[in-house]
C-alpha cells in the first residue's frame, strides 16, 4: 500500500507501536491499547425544512478510559467515517495523557455537509445525534466538545437534549457559550496552546519571535487563534489560508485587519496588500514555523522533501503522515506532534469541567496562567524525554503518554 493510501487508524497505530517498542510495552498491553475500547455507530434521521426525511450515519468512539471519563470532540464533515473517528479517539488518550489532565480518549461525529443544512436541520440533527448516543454519555462516563464544523452553540444543543432525560448537566459537554457555563479562554485555547509551545520550541531553536516567520493552514477556531496570538507575541504571520484559499505577505499580515476581514467575507481570501497562494504553496514557503491547522494528512510523503521550515507546529489532528514524519525527520525538521501541540482545548475543556462541577468560575487570566503551565510542563518533560533517549518529539510525547495509560490500567485491573 501506497504511504499516501495509509488510513488514518493505521498512521496513529505506526506511532503507538513506535512508542510501545521504545518503552518495552507487553503484548497484552499493546493488544489493549492498539484498539478502541468500544465502538457505536448510530442512524440519525433528520426531518428536513421541506418535510423530507435524511438518514446520516453518526459515531462515537471511545478508546480508552483508564485515566478518566472518555473526552473527545465531534466532527460533522462528509469525509468523517469509522476509521477517522478511531483514530481521533486514540489520539484524544494519547494527547489527555501526555499533558496529564485526568481523562481517557473519544471522538464521534457526523458524516454531512453541514453547509447544506438550515440553521433549525443543524439543530434537529444535533440533538438526534446526541439522543442516539446518550446512553454512552455522562459528566464522569463521556464528555464531548466541539471540533470541525461544531461551535459552541452545537454544544449547547447538546447540553439541552441530554438534559431532558437527566436532569441540567452542564459538564455534560465543554465548549459551551460562557453564558451556559462555558470556560472564558476556552474559544482560543487550541491555538492559544499551540503558539504556547510552539515558543517553547522555538527558543530551543535559539530563535527570537521577531526573527520567526509563521505560514498558518487553515483559518478556523484553531488557526485563527494561532494567528492572533502568535501576532501579539510579536511572530511574524507571513501567510495563511482557508478551504478557499491563501494569502502571502513576506513582511507580516496585519492579523487584526485580516480578522475584521475574514468576518466581513468569511474568508482570508482577497485580503488587501496580499499575495494569492494556494495550500500546497503555503506549506512550502521560506518560513522558520509552518503551523498546520486545518484537516488530517497535509504533509505526506510527497511534499515533505519540499518544506523549507525549520519546525513544524502540528495544531490540527494528524497532519503529517507516519512517512513525512520519517522525511521531516531525516532532514532535521523538528516536529511538535498534534497531542502536544493542541492538546489547549482539552486542557481548557478540562478547567471547565472542573468549575461546572464545582459550580465555580475562574476569569480568563486564571485560565490563561494555569493553561501555560500545564503546557510548558508538557513540553519540558517531552523535550527532556526526546533529548535523553535520543528520540524525536512525537515519540517522546507517544512513549510518555503510553506509559502513563499502561500504568493506570494495569493498576485499575484492566490489562
Ligand atoms: P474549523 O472548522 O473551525 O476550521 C477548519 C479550517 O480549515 C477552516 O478555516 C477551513 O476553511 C480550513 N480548511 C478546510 N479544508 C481545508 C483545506 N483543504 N486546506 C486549507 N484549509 C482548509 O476547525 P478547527 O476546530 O479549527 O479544527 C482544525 C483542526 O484542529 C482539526 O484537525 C481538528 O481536529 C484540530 N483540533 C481542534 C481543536 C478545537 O478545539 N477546535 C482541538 C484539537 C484539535
Amino acid at each position: 500500500m501506497a504511504e499516501q493510501e495509509i488510513g488514518p487508524f493505521e498512521a496513529v497505530t505506526r506511532f503507538f507501536n513506535r512508542a510501545a517498542d521504545l518503552i518495552q510495552l507487553s503484548d497484552s498491553s499493546r493488544a489493549a491499547l492498539g484498539r478502541s475500547y468500544r465502538e457505536l455507530t448510530v442512524q440519525v434521521v433528520v426531518l428536513r425544512d421541506n418535510g423530507m426525511r435524511d438518514v446520516f450515519t453518526g459515531y462515537r468512539f471511545q478508546h480508552n478510559g483508564a485515566r478518566g471519563p472518555y473526552k473527545g470532540g465531534v466532527r460533522y464533515h462528509p469525509d468523517v467515517d469509522a476509521d477517522e473517528v478511531r483514530s481521533l479517539a486514540a489520539l484524544m488518550t494519547w494527547k489527555t495523557a501526555v499533558v496529564d489532565v485526568p481523562f481517557g480518549g473519544a471522538k464521534g461525529g457526523v458524516q454531512v455537509d453541514p453547509k447544506t443544512l438550515s440553521l433549525t436541520e443543524l439543530e434537529r440533527l444535533t440533538r438526534v445525534y446526541t439522543h442516539q448516543i446518550s446512553h454512552f454519555l455522562g459528566g464522569h462516563r463521556d464528555i464531548p466538545a466541539p471540533d470541525v464544523n461544531t461551535s459552541p452553540q452545537v454544544m449547547a444543543w447538546m447540553m439541552d437534549e441530554y438534559g431532558k432525560r437527566h436532569g441540567y448537566t452542564p459538564e455534560i459537554v465543554t465548549g459551551k457559550p460562557i453564558a451556559l457555563g462555558g470556560s472564558y479562554g476556552r474559544d482560543a485555547a487550541t491555538g492559544r496552546g499551540s503558539v504556547i509551545v510552539m515558543h517553547e520550541a522555538v527558543e530551543h531553536l535559539g530563535l527570537s519571535p521577531q526573527e520567526c516567520r509563521v505560514a498558518i493552514q487553515g483559518f478556523g477556531n484553531v488557526g485563527s487563534w494561532a494567528a492572533r496570538v502568535a501576532h501579539e507575541k510579536g511572530y511574524k504571520v507571513v501567510a495563511v489560508s482557508d478551504s478557499k484559499g491563501g494569502i502571502l505577505n513576506e513582511g507580516g499580515l496585519d492579523i487584526p485587519k485580516l480578522m475584521a476581514h475574514h468576518t466581513e467575507t468569511g474568508s482570508v481570501a482577497g485580503f488587501p496588500g496580499t499575495e494569492a497562494i494556494t495550500n500546497s504553496e503555503l506549506l512550502v514557503l521560506p518560513v522558520e514555523v509552518v503551523l498546520p491547522a486545518a484537516l488530517g494528512h497535509a504533509i505526506h510523503a510527497d511534499n515533505a522533501d519540499q518544506l523549507k521550515c525549520r519546525m513544524v507546529v502540528e495544531g490540527a489532528n494528524s497532519p503529517v503522515t507516519p512517512g513525512a514524519d520519517e522525511i521531516l525527520n531525516d532532514r532535521g525538521i523538528t516536529v511538535i506532534p498534534d497531542i502536544l501541540a493542541n492538546a489547549g482545548g482539552v486542557i481548557v475543556s478540562y478547567f471547565e469541567w472542573t468549575q461546572n462541577i464545582q459550580q465555580f468560575r475562574w476569569d480568563e487570566v486564571d485560565v490563561n496562567q494555569r493553561l501555560t503551565r500545564k503546557l510548558v510542563d508538557a513540553h519540558d518533560r517531552v523535550f527532556t524525554f526526546s533529548r535523553m533517549r535520543n528520540v524525536s518529539m512525537r515519540e517522546a510525547a507517544f512513549a510518555i503518554a503510553v506509559q502513563r495509560v499502561a500504568e493506570t490500567a494495569h493498576l485499575r485491573g484492566y490489562i
